[in-house]
């Protein structure tokens, strides 16, 4: 979004200066025809004063060639611009001047272009140096004759007329602003140097553009061929000999962009930053989170293990027993009880101490493990009492697994442990049983499993055993 906002204020702003570009080399251009326009209406005034006849030198009326010269440098001072007026004969003798008459003008250019060209009616020169030594334009008009060229009236126009012409006050000094005759001689500048006036520039854009049949041309610079990073336009002065060239550096033209780009670098950073420190602090918060996550579940665990057997204890059933019971009550989902005592185990303490008494539970617990399903929980219960909460299991089936125990126990023999059995009451769960309830039909199974001789698995009164 930014960047795109970026690109075409970007956008924007050259072609704001290439407008204006436009418009003020326009303006220029405008000036200068207005110019020409207004010293060729003075021309054309004195050739219709002036009749063929008196266009001799050496004159043969002298105070009659007075008079004339008179009116012709009356008619100069008209213009603010015209440094010199004249008169030339067929042959480009100057016969009536304020400056030298008699003066041989038949090896300057607008002569033989107006001798040369006898339909053309008007001329305006390259810049060259006149016999007075100084840079000038001159602009002619050829008496109407229906024959040939046959005399001309001439205005020799100072250059610094021209660096009047291109000073726009109301520009900025960033751009710079060169005027050209068609040989490419400078004659006019902005900022003004003297010593410039007159050179012949040898820039190859400039070059390119006279021999281009565009009025126009704006160069953005970037392109090394050309002025490294200036924004340059060229415009001709329509069917006069001149080209308008402005250029600014980019660096200066782009001020602007560039000032409303670094305000929105620095508001993309600064959320940049922002963003960073956001994401920074919810990963530190997602990582306590973890940890404390982890405590919980080792307090959890702590909490539902019993230490010795690594057993879920008491705590840990509880919620597993419940879901059971609902299970049935619910899709009538089978489950039993088989609750697990070491026989004589108070003995076994007495007798071999409580080390190898803990002992037998690992051994007891280890041994348990590999014969249940995932599905079965084991949990010490107390003291040498475990259960096994054999879930989907009915209660012939949890009767043949406790038989299985049984008969496990009573085969294990391991070094430096005493042989030990185990005495064992199964019960199912019946619809609507309290846990209480169905514990102590378990209970009174592993009761009568004592009495009547332990090492034994008895089943729960009210349920028949079906085998
Ligand atoms: P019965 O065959 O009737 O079950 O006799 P018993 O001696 O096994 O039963 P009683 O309930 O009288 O004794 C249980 C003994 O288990 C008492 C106690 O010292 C011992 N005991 C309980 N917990 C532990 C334990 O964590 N480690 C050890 N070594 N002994 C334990
Ligand atoms: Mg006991
Ligand atoms: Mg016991």
């Amino acid at each position: 979004m930014s960047i795109y906002i970026l690109y075409t204020s970007y956008v924007d702003t050259k072609q704001q200066i290439k407008t204006r570009f436009s418009n003020n080399s326009l303006l220029i251009a405008e000036r200068i025809k207005a110019g020409f326009q207004a010293s060729d209406y003075v021309l054309r005034d004195i050739i219709s004063q002036v009749s063929l006849s008196e266009l001799q030198y050496p004159p043969t009326n002298t105070e009659k060639h007075q008079q004339r010269k008179e009116f012709i440098e009356k008619k100069r001072l008209t213009l603010p611009h015209a440094t010199l007026a004249g008169l030339y004969d067929k042959n480009c003798i100057l016969t009536h001047t304020n400056h030298i008459d008699g003066f041989d003008g038949s090896k300057r250019e607008y002569c033989q272009v107006m001798q040369n060209e006898p339909k053309r009616k008007t001329f305006i020169s390259q810049a060259f140096v006149s016999d007075g030594g100084l840079f000038n334009v001159v602009q002619v008009r050829k008496f109407n004759t229906k024959s040939g060229f046959l005399g001309m009236a001439a205005f020799g126009i100072d250059l610094s007329y021209f660096t009047e012409l291109i000073d726009l006050p109301q520009e900025t000094k960033l751009i710079t602003i060169r005027m050209f005759d068609k040989n490419m001689r400078l004659i006019a500048n902005k900022p003004f140097v003297l010593e410039d006036i007159g050179t012949i520039s040898s820039e190859v854009f400039i070059k390119e553009f006279i021999e281009s049949s565009d009025r126009v041309r704006f160069i953005d610079g970037l392109p090394s061929l050309y002025k490294k990073n200036t924004m340059v336009y060229l415009r001709k002065v329509d069917e006069l000999p001149f080209i308008i060239v402005m250029e600014m550096t980019s660096k200066d033209g782009l001020a602007g962009w560039y000032r409303h780009a670094l305000i929105i670098f620095f508001f993309l950073f600064s959320i940049l930053l922002m963003t960073i420190a956001i994401i920074k602090n919810n990963l530190k918060i997602i990582e306590q989170n973890k940890i404390l996550v982890d405590k919980e579940k080792k307090l959890h665990l702590l909490a539902t293990t019993d230490s010795l057997t690594g057993l879920l204890n008491r705590h840990g059933i509880k919620s597993l027993v419940e879901q059971e019971m609902k299970r049935f009550n619910r899709k009538k989902y089978p489950v039993s009880l088989i609750l697990i005592d070491i026989d004589n185990f108070k003995v076994i303490n007495d007798n071999f101490g409580h080390p190898i008494g803990d002992k037998i539970l690992q051994l007891l617990s280890n041994s348990l493990q590999p014969i249940i399903r995932d599905a079965d929980y084991i949990v010490r219960w107390g003291g040498e009492e475990f259960f096994i909460l054999a879930t989907d299991t009915p209660l012939a089936n949890a009767t043949i697994l406790a038989e299985k125990i049984r008969a496990l126990v009573e085969g294990l023999s391991q070094a430096e442990l005493p042989p030990f059995t185990v005495s064992i009451g199964v019960a199912q769960y019946k619809k609507q049983d309290s846990f209480d309830n169905w514990y102590t039909k378990a209970d009174n199974a592993l009761y009568k499993a004592k009495e009547d001789g332990k090492n034994q698995v008895a089943v729960a009164n009210d349920n028949p055993l079906i085998l």
